[in-house]
């Protein structure tokens, strides 16, 4: 019998080791860290062999085949040593792949993919279609396709999941754009960061469809070197050269598929700026590619509540707005929200954390014309400290507390506070959602104390 190894006992190795067991493997799960109670019960329930707290080479070594969570890099001793035994190895998502016919909506980029995820499960499943949320955001696909039917999944992809994905097709895949993130990971080069999200059209054939925003010098950089039967849906903010989605002259938003031609007015989105009108086209476009009706796509973009932690208002505290944007862990993802944030001076941004090899050149134009004060918030704050100083006015801070104190003494009536750390959050934080927890926790005992 084949044994399957997997490491990493969180939702996606739990997820895969129920399906291995399902599909009636020889197995064992290992963790280097500690396994959450509720994955132990899991595991236990299912009469699955598991460690926790270190890895038995023994017990792994001798595996056929290995599944690697994703947050496990590549660097990592016990992966270095299955690779020096030729033992291969594949996602979580790879080897549901191969236990399923699904359709398969995957959507990856740097940034916007949780978003783009989410409305478009929302939209199909408003259409009645029997569909499963995977990836990232949701559920283990690998659980899913063990013990649920689904007709389709949306899949949202981080190029850390693509890494070992070798054989697994998409049906449409999405690609939101490709700026620097997570180059920790891929020794500082880019093209190997791009490399690792194209991988998401590996396999595709002629009935399948790629859609990507037309304006990423990346994307198109990348699309020109490879060859793909896919057919390309390319989304644009205006229309240029075979635009499938796209905004007119009268503010109308067009689809233009094969299938489907419809239209709706942008002022109807039910997320604003401009990021969240690539999000909708990307989730409009795989909509009307799965044949949802035209008045099901316009009720679905335009009723979508939105995601907490991304641009998500909290309070307004003596005339000044509190924005909660603690998703936004890379430099790209702040220059959106300040692209839709006012252009008058009245913006004070909450920036730092952990440095994932940050360039701010990128936002200084948009800080310089939009934010009247940057509050750093980090244990070290000496980069983003010497970057913008001369530019607006810089208060270093080293808690929470006192960045909003700080925050709250720099705004006067009108203004917004905006948390947009362009940084990851572990440094104070246990997760960026618990950075916007508490943030909005801050902010509400602020109101209270009014
Ligand atoms: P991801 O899952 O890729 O991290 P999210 O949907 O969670 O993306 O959004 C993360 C942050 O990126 C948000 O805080 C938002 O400000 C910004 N963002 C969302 N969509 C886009 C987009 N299409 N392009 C650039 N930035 C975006």
């Amino acid at each position: 019998m084949k044994r399957i190894v997997i490491l990493g006992g969180g939702e996606s190795g739990v997820g895969a080791a129920v399906l291995a067991k399902v599909k009636g493997f020889d197995l064992f799960l290992s963790d280097f860290g500690t396994i959450s109670p509720k994955y132990r019960a899991m595991l236990d329930e299912y009469q699955i062999p598991w460690e926790d707290g270190h890895h038995t080479e023994e017990q792994i070594l001798n595996a056929d085949e290995v599944i690697k969570s994703p947050g496990i890099p590549p660097t990592a001793p016990i992966i270095q040593k299955i690779a020096a035994k030729n033992i291969p190895v594949i996602s979580e998502i790879e080897f549901a792949g191969r236990y399923t016919d699904a359709k398969m909506v995957c959507i990856t980029g740097s940034n916007g993919k949780t978003t783009t995820t989410l409305l478009t499960y929302h939209i199909l499943r408003d259409a009645g279609i029997n569909v499963g949320l995977a990836g990232n955001v949701g559920r283990s696909l690998a659980y899913q396709v063990a013990t649920e039917h689904h007709d389709v999944y949306v899949i949202e992809l981080s190029s850390f999941q693509l890494e070992n994905m070798y054989k697994f097709k998409a049906n449409v895949a999405v690609m939101m754009n490709i700026t620097p993130d997570h180059l920790d990971r891929y020794d500082y080069k880019m093209q190997n960061y791009v490399m690792a999200k194209f991988r998401i059209i590996n396999n595709m054939t002629s009935s399948d469809a790629i859609i990507y925003w037309q304006d990423d010098p990346v994307i198109n950089a990348q699309l020109q070197k490879i060859s793909t039967e896919a057919h390309l849906y390319p989304f644009a903010e205006h229309s240029h050269g075979g635009s499938a989605a796209f905004v007119d002259d009268e503010e109308e938003l067009i689809f233009n598929t094969p299938e489907t031609s419809m239209k709706m007015p942008r002022a109807d989105l039910a997320l604003n700026g401009l990021h969240n009108l690539f999000n909708s086209m990307a989730a409009g476009l795989s909509a009307c590619l799965l044949d949802v009706n035209k008045e099901d796509i316009r009720k679905s973009l335009s009723d979508f509540a939105g995601v907490e932690h991304r641009l998500e208002y909290v309070e307004t505290v003596d005339g000044v707005r509190y924005i909660n944007d603690s998703k936004a862990t890379n430099v790209n993802s702040c220059w959106y929200a300040l692209e839709s944030m006012p252009k008058s001076k009245n913006t004070v941004l909450i920036l730092g954390g952990k440095d994932k090899g940050n360039d701010y050149s990128e936002i200084k134009p948009l800080v310089e014309e939009r934010v009247k004060t940057i509050v750093a918030m980090g244990k070290d704050n000496e980069k983003i400290v010497k970057f913008f100083s001369g530019v607006v006015p810089v208060i270093d801070t080293h808690s929470l507390k006192d960045a909003i104190k700080a925050c709250r003494e720099s705004s006067t009536e009108g203004d917004i506070v905006l948390l947009s750390p362009c940084c990851a959050s572990f440094d104070l934080f246990r997760s960026y959602e618990d950075r916007g927890e508490q943030f909005k926790e801050e902010v509400r005992n602020l109101k209270k104390e009014i």
